[in-house]
């Protein structure tokens, strides 16, 4: 399969197995975990599942790298394992972690309460805007340390939606020689091909939009062969490989990635405008809308620009607590990624572990609602947004 292929082609050809195996239009699943000798291969060339090494995980890893454009992927267990596998082998012995502000709960735990544990220490970064000397490069370069060995961002943040200044990272992580890795799981590469703009490494939670039907836990690190290779010698020994199973079903998830991320976006910026015009919401945000501070650079780098967004409501917290109890089509969820549209309470699930002055800070209030856009019918999303919201005022 060759590169210069279009991202729907590739979701369906890339890394599947030809010749097909037995005629089979799709990969069989693999359920075995002891595999035969052959060809007087050793102890070392045995194929076990946690060494990532059946053919599952080859199709999956020959297919993440085409659609990110890496020479080489990985597929792990969870998007967890992923972003700490990349991350402690990015880190090496006693190494010193830049990360964005406002990252994804989980990572954000890994880091404060894992990272110390094992050696490592962290700073974090305002990542909006490099060009400015008080928020960008000058105090990146302040919280360089001769141990700095990495930079991490997300391709936006949750639940504000803000687009880091990605050209000032990767300028900023080549003039330093550290490793810049990305967590793109927000725009799939559908949206923005981090590797393309200068990244070294991308990882996904593929729970999200790559699977996309709410059915699976699955991660990804994808980029340079060398690394790559490293991060899966972490990931043999932690463990956090996947089984034949998710690696199929991640398989089948992606063949529609480019069809069902297309559509969230249409109806993600149809309902962000529904919404600024509605009399009873104070604040829509959503990287598509031109009042969004990062549309410009949205625009610029994104080719879509997403399926999520947050709103808030004038009458306060408790009519959005009242809106999330009224919601009949759309679910009160948390999670993303996937078919249906859910609404959440940042303050109640993905951040509740983060101190209320910091979650101000951020512009994460009480009152703040994230909804993860799905493939209904944009009329049907926008009728049950409306009865809620008479509901929540009512
Ligand atoms: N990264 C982002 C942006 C996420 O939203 C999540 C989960 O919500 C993760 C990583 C972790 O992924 P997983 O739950 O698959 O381990």
């Amino acid at each position: 399969m060759s590169n210069s292929e279009h991202i729907e082609t590739q979701l369906i050809h890339a890394g599947e197995p030809r010749p097909r195996i037995e005629g089979a239009a799709t990969i069989p699943i693999f359920q075995s975990t002891v595999f035969e000798h052959r060809d007087g291969a050793d102890y070392h060339g045995a194929i076990y599942p946690r060494l990532n090494n059946l053919p599952n995980h080859h199709a999956m890893h020959a297919k993440l790298a085409a659609l990110e454009g890496g020479e080489a992927a990985l597929v792990t267990a969870s998007g967890m394992a992923a972003i700490s596998s990349a991350m402690l082998t990015a880190l090496g012995a006693g190494g010193h972690l830049l990360l964005q502000e406002g990252v994804y709960g989980g990572t954000h735990t890994f880091v404060t309460e894992h990272l110390p544990k094992l050696g490592h220490s962290f700073d974090f970064i305002d990542c909006n805007d490099g060009a400015d000397a008080d928020t960008g490069t000058a105090a990146w370069k302040a919280k360089l340390r001769p141990n700095t060995r990495a930079i991490y961002v997300e391709t936006m943040s949750n639940p504000m939606l803000q687009v880091s200044d990605h050209r000032a990272v990767v300028a900023f992580a080549k003039e330093h020689g550290l490793i810049a890795i990305i967590d793109n799981t927000f725009a799939s590469p559908v949206n923005f091909r981090p590797i393309e703009n200068g990244y070294d490494v991308v990882v996904h939670s593929c729970t999200k939009y790559m699977n996309g039907h709410s059915d699976l836990v699955a991660g990804c690190v994808v980029g340079g062969a060398e690394r790559v290779e490293e991060i899966r010698h972490t990931l043999n020994h932690f463990g956090g490989s996947i089984d034949p199973l998710g690696c199929f079903l991640l398989q089948r998830g992606l063949k529609t990635l480019a069809l069902r991320v297309r559509a969230q976006n249409q109806n993600a910026l149809a309902v962000a405008r529904h919404l600024a015009a509605h009399d009873a919401v104070s604040k829509v945000i959503h990287p598509g809308l031109p009042e969004h501070p990062h549309h410009a650079r949205a625009k610029e780098l994104f080719d879509g620009f997403g399926g999520m967004l947050s709103f808030e409501l004038s009458a306060g917290a408790g009519a959005a607590e009242r809106f999330s109890a009224s919601v009949a089509l759309i679910t009160h969820a948390p999670s993303l990624g996937g078919p249906e549209t859910l609404v959440t309470r940042p303050v109640t699930t993905s951040h509740v572990g983060m101190p209320r002055a910091e979650r101000e800070r951020l512009g994460i209030t009480d009152g703040l609602m994230r909804v993860s856009i799905g493939f209904e019918h944009v009329d049907d999303i926008t009728a049950d947004i409306d009865q809620a919201i008479r509901r929540a005022l009512g």
